[in-house]
Formats: C-alpha cells, sequence, structure tokens
C-alpha cells in the first residue's frame, strides 16, 4: 500500500512538472552550420526551416532573423561577410555567441543530445517555490520552454520560455537553474498581477515591471551584478551597462517618482510623462527594480516584499520605509498616494 502510494506519488509529480521542451531551433541551427562548416550550399528549404522552427519563430522579427543569418553565414561559412555592428548591442552580440558556439561546437552538440532539460525545469520550479516560501499554486499554467542559439540570453514570451542554449552551457548547473527559476517567477506572477491595471497605460507598465525584475532578480543575481557579469562570460558591455544603471538607480528613481507625482498633479501631460520614463526605463527596467529590492531586503523587509510579490504598490511602498525622511519624503509620498489611488481597484 506504502509502495502503491508512493508509486502514485511519483505519477502524479511527474505530471505536475511535466513540461515542454523543444530543441527544434538548435536543431536547424546545427543543421545550417554543419553544412556550411563542410562547404555546402544552405538552400531555401533550409533557411525556411530554421525560421519557422519555434523558438526562431517566436522570438524573431525580419530584423532579428536576419542579423542571425547573416552572422551564421559570416561565422560558420567561408566567405567573411563584413558585418557593420557598431552602434548595435544586438549585433554585436550574436555575432560574439555564434563565435564563441563555433569554437564549442561539438561539446554543444554532445550537451544537446545528453544533457536532462526535464530535470532542469523541475529543479527550477523547486527553486521558485524555496524562494517564494510557500507551495506553489497547482492552478498556474507553466509554459513550454524552447531553446536556440541567438544572444546569450533568456525571455519570458506570450506563448513560451526561450532561452540560447549556449548561455545554458556555459552556466553551472546552480545558475542554470537559478536563471530559469527567474523566468519562472514571470510565469508564475502573471496568474496573480492584474493585467487591466498593467496594460492601461504605459506608466503603469513600467511600474509593474520595475517590480517584476526587481523581485525575479533576486533570484539569479542575489549576489550583485558584479559577481554575476563576471560569472559566465556575460558580455562586457552589458555589464558596464547594467552597473552604470545600477549607480543612477537612486536618481533615476527619484526622478520616476517626481515625474509621476508631477502628472499626478497635472503639471505635466500623460504624453510628457512617458517620453521621461522612457528616459530612464532601460532593460525592462531590471536595474532599477534590482536596487529597489536590494534597499528592501537590507532594511529587513523581505519576507513582506515575498509575499506581496504580485503587487507593485507594495513593491514601492516597502522602498519609501527605506528612504530616510527629509524634504523629499513628501516627493515620494505625493507618488505613493497616486499609486495607491491607481491600484486600489486592483490589489
Ligand atoms: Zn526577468
Amino acid at each position: 500500500m506504502r509502495n502503491l502510494f508512493f508509486l502514485l506519488f511519483l505519477i502524479t509529480s511527474s505530471f505536475t512538472f511535466a513540461q515542454n521542451v523543444d530543441l527544434s531551433s538548435v536543431d536547424e541551427f546545427f543543421k545550417i552550420t554543419y553544412k556550411l562548416k563542410n562547404g555546402e550550399e544552405i538552400s531555401d528549404n533550409d533557411w525556411n526551416n530554421f525560421e519557422k522552427s519555434k523558438a526562431y519563430a517566436i522570438f524573431t522579427n525580419k530584423y532579428i532573423i536576419d542579423i542571425a543569418k547573416l552572422s551564421i553565414r559570416n561565422v560558420f561559412g567561408s566567405c567573411n561577410i563584413n558585418i557593420d555592428n557598431s552602434n548595435n548591442l544586438l549585433k554585436t552580440l550574436v555575432l560574439a555567441n555564434y563565435e564563441e558556439i563555433n569554437y564549442n561546437y561539438s561539446s554543444l552538440k554532445t550537451f544537446r543530445d545528453n544533457y536532462d532539460f526535464e530535470s532542469l525545469i523541475y529543479n527550477a520550479k523547486s527553486r521558485l517555490q524555496s524562494f517564494l516560501m510557500c507551495e506553489l499554486d497547482s492552478s498556474v499554467e507553466w509554459k513550454p520552454v524552447y531553446f536556440l542559439f541567438l544572444s546569450k540570453d533568456g525571455q519570458d514570451r506570450d506563448s513560451a520560455i526561450v532561452i540560447d542554449l549556449n548561455l545554458i552551457y556555459k552556466m553551472t548547473e546552480e545558475e542554470r537553474i537559478n536563471f530559469l527559476a527567474h523566468e519562472f517567477f514571470h510565469v508564475y506572477r502573471a496568474h496573480f498581477e492584474h493585467h487591466e491595471f498593467n496594460y492601461a497605460n504605459d506608466i503603469n507598465f513600467v511600474i509593474d515591471m520595475i517590480a517584476n525584475e526587481g523581485i525575479a532578480d533576486q533570484i539569479d543575481k542575489y549576489m550583485g551584478y558584479d559577481q554575476y557579469f563576471s560569472n559566465f562570460g556575460k558580455s562586457k558591455e552589458l555589464a558596464s551597462e547594467f552597473k552604470q544603471l545600477y549607480n543612477n538607480a537612486p536618481k533615476d528613481i527619484e526622478y520616476l517618482q517626481t515625474t509621476i507625482a508631477q502628472y499626478a498633479a497635472n503639471q505635466i501631460d500623460k504624453d510628457t510623462c512617458i517620453d521621461r520614463l522612457i528616459g530612464i526605463y532601460k532593460y525592462n527596467g531590471h536595474a532599477l527594480g534590482f536596487y529597489i529590492s536590494n534597499q528592501i531586503i537590507k532594511a529587513g523587509l523581505r519576507d513582506e516584499m515575498i509575499k506581496e510579490f504580485h503587487n507593485p504598490y507594495e513593491f514601492f511602498r516597502l522602498y519609501s520605509l527605506t528612504l530616510p525622511k527629509d524634504e523629499k519624503s513628501s516627493l515620494n509620498d505625493d507618488f505613493l498616494l497616486f499609486l495607491k489611488a491607481e491600484t486600489e481597484l486592483y490589489y
């Protein structure tokens, strides 16, 4: 009886965590690059299959897929096409990633064939569960995870989480679990957050995304940007940009609060407000959110932040508790009053 119970437990738990992993984009990439490395021609059909494979289809547009194709030809083909990547971070990142993939080509192929992707997904969910300090709600619908080769990055998209396989390859197992748990946090939070509020306008969207990424970064970047970016060969350009954004965060958050308080007081119109927010909202507000969540944790308010992980008002309210009471407080109060009024309906 006990054994049967255990067996049933195993079956149900594997069902709960059963997840769709798709590697078709990785496989199409290998097909094309293998041919190019052997001096073979790539047919229109090959490129078609490449573009239509699951991860490339949902992750790229014409502009991005052209960068990928040109970079593939450049790195794996015999003819060197000159890619002008001045002032284009994406081109730089894709090209650098593909050069690395070429260098580790056969080990990457072995990794693709042997790595236990299902276990990674299971462990990432366990990690999220311990981060949130509660049982994961069983009604949450998890997204499939699609892999590709593009730039060393991963993102939560509408229909799937899309991750660069070379990024995962370069990481330690612990980093992989944390990375995917970060993406799963977004999926999990989406179940509880209020889309009506978040998508009502760009101001709400920015505020919510800063809270969203700020908490998510505590899963995989809790050791700080310095260590995080030096760990698995992330791009130096990206690292220095993130660090600079982090150093500017206190000022930028103050600017965000001033701007929104001015908008709330009808001193500026909505378009001006949004234009100003766009000026400081970079990379989904990661650095701003991460700075805020670090201050909240330093102030001993981590548990409160985790309890209300879906509520942007609580995120900024907890941050306000970490600020010194000085002349700037009233500005912060105006911002919070506005945010409370805007969110009251939903949270
Ligand atoms: Zn994120």
